[in-house]
């Protein structure tokens, strides 16, 4: 399971969208996938359904797979895999923070 999250930056590692980078903006996780906002556009025809409405052609962002992405480090700027940190908070419970692999720093 993907540990990207809405508005984290991702970059494309596989397909015709590789090494671009996009803000997700919407997550599947039902089917582990995820939305970037202007990758993996597909054109979509569109037919009026009443009266007024125009016909024609629909570009929107398919979702990708989030394997296929990995999230680009707000610290340090590397494209990095997600590690875990876990906080123990006074009441006895635990928190998990997201860290970056590659500086260490906790992202959320
Ligand atoms: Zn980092």
């Amino acid at each position: 399971m993907s540990r990207v999250k809405m508005g984290d930056e991702v970059v494309v590692i596989s397909g015709k969208d590789r090494g671009k980078v996009g803000k997700v903006i919407e997550r599947i996780p039902e089917e582990d996938k995820v939305v970037i906002q202007g990758l993996n556009i597909t054109k979509r025809h569109v037919r009026a359904q009443k009266r007024g409405q125009e016909s024609g052609i629909v570009e929107r962002e398919a979702p990708l797979p989030a394997c296929k992405v990995m999230l680009v480090c707000p610290r340090c700027g590397k494209r990095t895999r997600i590690g875990t940190k876990i906080t123990l908070l006074e009441e006895g419970e635990k928190e998990k923070l997201r860290t970056c692999k590659k500086c260490g720093e906790v992202i959320d």
